[in-house]
This record gives structure tokens, sequence and C-alpha cells, in this order.
């Protein structure tokens, strides 16, 4: 067991590595965060900030040398500089878990090879989107095999000149070429894992995406019991077959034809799980300072029907393009509301700046005093 008063290394200085900061530092820990462009969310509330890029394999080592445990909240991290690390001190969850999820490629041929459901899907080889597309079928969507989040690197294909445009955006990148999902709603479990294989699962969430980027997620999850098992075990089974040591979400889709279809890994805290922090017994950032210090698990229970809602950078946005800061007030008037914000100085559009929470008796009055929150930012 890594004790509290012991450190804590983290990968990555963005607004995940923040909140894991805050929790792991309630709980008594000290944290180091490694990041290259700093000033950082994460360095900005931790008590060590290593500024230096990726490949400086020297600082990571020091970096590593002065911690108990490492993990990361970044999934674009290059096999060197992991091995690097993992070198000096336990990396958690392993690199080899990392190294599968943060490639399209390598997880769908990984989901595959293991049975889970997933949608059908074609590897475009050397940046023949058509011939993929022909094997999958329109519609499909498109997507960069590495460094892609927030629907960044993807594009939906609805029509023989989407293919045209495609083949030019994508020539030369690897890319998978993926089935479109008529989904009914869209789901994601977090789940955590000690060394000693306990696994403990997130109540699900139901998120709602907004130009790929999620934008609220409503808990407890509008879907039935038996998709609610089904959902649970899969994140279980995902945690358990890639040997994950700390938290996994696993995202996916209820298709309309009721199957439940695994779209996407991250062996990481998740933007779908920020309502533990105020809505749940445990908050997924004390849930993985827990499964990787070797600590017991906490209770997963539902403490209130919670709404969350992401504010990203466009809410500064007035119209005619003016920037102006959002309705705080509104939102701090509000006794059901919680307002996270991470301290990024430029509200660029797209951009995740922070997120609220309603608790409410029912998701569906948290919903709407969401909606109405929402509007008035
Ligand atoms: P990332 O989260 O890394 O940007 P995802 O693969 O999760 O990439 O895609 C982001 C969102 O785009 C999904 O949550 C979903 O709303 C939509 N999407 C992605 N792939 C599909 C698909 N095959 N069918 C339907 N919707 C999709
Ligand atoms: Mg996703």
């Amino acid at each position: 067991m890594i004790a509290p008063g012991r450190a804590i290394g983290v990968l990555g200085g963005g607004q995940l590595g923040r909140m894991f900061a805050q929790a792991a530092q309630d709980m008594g820990y000290r944290v180091h965060v490694f990041e290259p462009s700093c000033p950082c969310p994460a360095g900005a509330v931790s008590d060590r900030e290593t500024c230096a890029p990726f490949d400086d394999l020297a600082a990571l080592e020091s970096f590593a040398r002065t911690v108990d445990v490492a993990t990361y909240e970044f999934e674009n991290i290059p096999a060197g500089p992991l091995r690097a690390v993992e070198g000096v001190v336990p990396l958690l969850p392993p690199s080899s878990v990392l190294h599968i999820c943060q490639n399209r490629t390598r997880e769908k041929a990984w989901l595959k090879a293991n049975g889970f459901p997933h949608a059908r899907y074609a590897e475009a080889l050397d940046g023949n989107i058509e011939a993929a597309a022909a094997e999958v079928g329109i519609p499909c969507v498109v997507k960069t095999a590495d460094f892609g989040y927030d629907g960044k690197g993807q594009m939906r294909i609805a029509s023989p000149q989407d293919l045209v445009q495609a083949s030019a955006i994508f020539r030369g990148r690897r890319c998978v070429v993926e089935q479109w999902v008529d989904f009914e709603r869209e789901i994601s479990v977090i789940c955590a894992r000690t060394q000693g294989g306990e696994s403990r699962t997130f109540p699900v969430s139901e998120n709602i995406h907004t130009n790929h980027i999620l934008d609220i997620s409503i808990v407890p999850a509008r879907i039935s019991a038996e998709v609610d098992a089904r959902a649970r075990a899969l994140a279980v089974e995902v945690a358990e077959r890639l040997g994950v040591v700390g938290l996994v979400a696993v995202e996916m889709f209820l298709s309309t034809w009721g199957e439940v279809l695994v779209n996407e890994i991250a062996p990481r805290p998740h933007n779908s799980g920020h309502w533990t922090m105020d809505g749940c017994e445990t908050s997924q950032f004390a849930q993985h300072v827990r499964a990787i210090c070797g600590l017991p698990l906490g209770p997963t229970g539902i403490r209130s029907p919670t709404v969350m809602v992401n504010i990203l950078g466009d809410a500064w946005r007035r119209p005619g393009g003016a920037l102006a800061e959002p309705n705080w007030e509104a939102l701090l008037a509000e006794p059901r509301a919680r307002l996270h914000l991470y301290g990024k100085p430029e509200p660029r559009p797209g951009r995740k700046m922070g997120h609220f929470t309603v608790q409410a008796p029912s998701a569906a009055e948290a919903l709407e005093v969401a909606l109405a929150l929402k509007s008035m930012l």
C-alpha cells in the first residue's frame, strides 16, 4: 500500500490531472505533475510541477524518482517516455493498457480479438478511405488512428461527395472507417480495479454529445435494468481483460436494435464521470487514487440523481462574436447547482473550461434545472 502522505506523479496537467490532484491531496498525498505546456490547470494546484516535453527522458526519470507511484491523465504519450517512468516507479494503469487504448486501430483490433461487441469497421490502409468505406457501407465515420479526442480527427460520411472530400482530407494518414451506429442512447461505465483484481463499477451515465463533444451526462441513465447490468458487466470484463489497475472508462452505444456496443476505452478518469464529484458516494478521482495506491475501494452508490453539463469556451461568446464572462451569478444562485472551473485562461471554442452539476430528487428534474441554467449562462 502507498500510504497517505506519500507522493503520486501525474503525466499530463489538464483538468483531469487537476481534479485528480485535488482528490489525492484531500487524502493527504503529495502530487507531482509533469506537463509540457505550462502553466497548466493541474500544475496550479499541485505540490510540484515539472515543465518539460514528453521526449525529455532525463526529466521524466528525475520526475519518476520523486514519486512512489505514477499515473497519467493524458492518453497521447508515446511508448518511450512511458518506459522511462516505468523503469523507475510503478506506472498505473500499466503502459501496456495505454498502448492499446491510445490508438484506434489497436483498440478496435483488441475489442475484436477479445470478443467485445463493437461497430463494424475497416482499417484504411495508406489512407484508402474508399475501399474501407465500401467494406463497412455508408453512412460511416472516418477516425484517425492516433491523437483523436473530442471528435477531432473525425468526419461523418453520408454521401459519395463526402467520401471524395474525406479521401483528400485524410490522405496518407492511418485511419479507421466505422459503420455509423443508429443509437438510442450513448452511455458509459467507469470501472475501478485493484492490483488484487477486485473490480467496482460506478453507476451508468447517459451521455449526450454535441458536435462529437460531451455536452451533458445524466445519472441514473434512462435505460432498462437489463441494459444497466449488461453495460456494467462489459466494463468489468474490459478492466479484467486489459489488466487495468486504476480506472477505465468504457463508452458504449445502445443501438436502436437493443445491442450494447463498445465505442471507446479510456484508462483514466473520464469526463462522463465528473458527476461523481457531487452525486456519488466516492468520486472517480478519489477512486483512482485508492486503486493505484492499493487502498480499499470506496462505495459507488448514487447520493442523488445528478446531471452534469460541460462548460465550453463557447459560453464566453456573445452574439456578434464579442467575449464576455458567462452568467456565474445565475448559476451560483441556484442551490441545487455546483460549479467547477478548471482555471484555464483562454476560452477558445470547443475548449473544456469547466462543468456544473445539478442534484434533484429525479434525473428528469435535474435535467430541467440544468438546461435552464445552461441557457442562462
Ligand atoms: P472521441 O471521444 O475520441 O472524440 P469517439 O469515437 O468517442 O471519439 O466519438 C465522439 C462522438 O462521436 C461519440 O461519442 C458519438 O456521439 C459520435 N460517434 C462516433 N462514432 C460514431 C459511430 N460509429 N456512430 C454514431 N456516432 C458516432
Ligand atoms: Mg469518445
